[in-house]
């Protein structure tokens, strides 16, 4: 029995994740963020101070896995479930440098193949449409303006003590674009059939909607 392939790509902070966890909770997919699995790659390479050159002979033992806990995704590293060490912006950079690694991507890809292979998926990242499921039912483009993403990004740190200001998280944007869109392999871009959705004037329900609407419209 064939599985359905959702891929949804874009750059850092365009709502990606959030967005595509509502629509998969609506058409009951199981929602698969890739970009955990290049962070838990950094934290190991970061933990272990492992230098540039000796990455893709370290990577077999890096044991990288995922697992679904009521329907959320978990990362883990070995036995332990780093889903919450990965989200710090040292990581953010660090993820974005070492995923530029043919190694790191290559290490990456069966898992999300074998994913998309056994469950109905929503699945998010950079490459799915154009690299990983390159014969997704529906693949979408997910955007925004940088200063809207790091409008953002700026609100849902704003509680917190250590919030950077507004123009460290811009910078941190901008330069990750530049990363992602510039590497040699798998650099993030439009696949040809991905329908684009520029969410810079839309709220989440709105972006969420829209989204659903074009995958029901492109399965029926
Ligand atoms: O999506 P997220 O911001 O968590 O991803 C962290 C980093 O991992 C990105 O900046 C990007 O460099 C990399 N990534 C990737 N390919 C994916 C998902 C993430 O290169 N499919």
């Amino acid at each position: 029995m064939s599985t359905i392939n959702i891929a949804i790509d874009g750059p850092a902070g365009a709502g990606k994740s959030t967005i595509a966890k509502m629509v998969s909770a609506k058409l009951g997919y199981i929602y698969v963020d890739t970009g955990a699995l290049y962070r838990t790659i950094a934290l190991y390479i970061t933990e272990n101070s492992i230098a540039d050159d000796d990455i893709e002979a370290s990577l077999k033992n890096a044991d990288v896995s995922l697992k679904f806990i009521d329907g959320a995704q978990r990362v883990y590293l070995g036995d332990r479930d780093v889903s919450d060490l990965i989200r710090t912006p040292e990581i953010s950079m660090a993820a974005s440098r070492t995923s530029a690694i043919p190694a790191v991507r290559a290490y990456l890809y069966e898992t999300q193949q074998k994913i998309a292979r056994e469950n109905n998926i929503i699945m998010d990242g950079r490459d799915i449409g154009t690299v990983i499921l390159p014969n997704a039912d529906v693949k979408i483009f997910l955007t925004a303006s940088a200063e809207e993403r790091a409008n953002r990004r700026y609100k849902e740190l704003a509680e917190k003590p250590d919030c950077p200001p507004y123009e460290d998280i811009l910078k941190d944007i901008i330069q990750r674009d530049y990363q992602d869109t510039h590497r040699e392999t798998a650099p993030l871009k439009q696949a040809e059939d991905a329908v684009l959705v520029d969410t810079t004037k839309l709220d989440l329900e709105q972006s969420a909607e829209e989204i659903t609407r074009i995958i029901k419209e492109k399965l029926s």
